[in-house]
């Protein structure tokens, strides 16, 4: 599959994204996960990503292309992919559509995840993230929470809660949403290529997707 997910801070891009991948070995592609693992190698994209991703800013266009170019054409992206996460502005999108015109590489579509406000807040802030960077995993203290004593189930390493999942950055990152990132949902509307999907459990919203795929 070739899709593209879309949907604010919180709205299961991430968790829906793991499931797909077990659909038919397409790859996640998450540019969030990306910077944190650079962030945390401390690489000069890394460095340069850090100020923003902690106040819950975007990184710039420039920065985001740059890596996105190089990561779309990397082998494991042959048998498709799922894009978590970018898009997230305009200018992004239009670079993404030229990319891909050039690999002759089409969408099947751009999958926007809908889900109330109230339902988003109260995910944010009860997620946890394991610290390990090769594995990511996350967990809700609420309703998957991480092994005893805060560690991650998979890996054993200690899980976080993340520096923009203070109620300050996410309300930054909810603002960043509606001015920048929610546009797309127009953006592909007119392409002709947006299908929403009321996302209140990422099993179901799985599943609506796959059923869209194969129709
Ligand atoms: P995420 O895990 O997708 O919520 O991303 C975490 C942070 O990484 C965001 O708050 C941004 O600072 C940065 N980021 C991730 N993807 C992008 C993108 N496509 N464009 C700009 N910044 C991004």
């Amino acid at each position: 599959m070739r899709i593209i997910l879309l949907g604010a801070p919180g709205a299961g891009k991430g968790t829906v994204a793991k499931l797909l991948t077990e659909f038919d070995g397409s790859v996640q592609i998450s540019t969030g996960d990306i910077l944190r693992a650079a962030v945390k190698e401390g690489t000069p994209l890394g460095k340069e990503a850090k100020g923003y991703m902690d106040r819950g800013d975007l990184v710039p266009d420039s920065l985001i292309m740059k890596l996105m170019e190089v990561r779309l054409q990397e082998p494991d992206c042959a048998k498709g992919f799922i894009l978590d996460g970018f898009p997230r502005t305009i200018p992004q999108a239009e670079a993404l559509k030229t990319l891909l015109a050039g690999l002759k590489i089409r969408l099947d579509f751009v999958a926007n995840l809908e889900v109330p406000r109230d339902v988003i807040l109260d995910r944010l802030t009860t997620r946890r993230t394991c610290s390990n960077p090769d594995c990511q995993e996350i967990y809700n203290i609420k309703s998957n929470p991480p092994g005893p004593g805060g560690v991650c189930k998979k890996c054993g390493s200690p899980t976080i809660q993340r520096a923009d999942e203070t109620e300050e950055a996410i309300s930054f990152r909810l603002e960043t949403y509606n001015a920048k990132t929610a546009p797309l949902i127009g953006f592909y509307g007119k392409e002709g290529l947006l299908k929403t999907f009321v996302s209140l459990s990422s099993k179901d919203t799985v599943e609506s997707i796959k059923g869209a795929l194969k129709a």
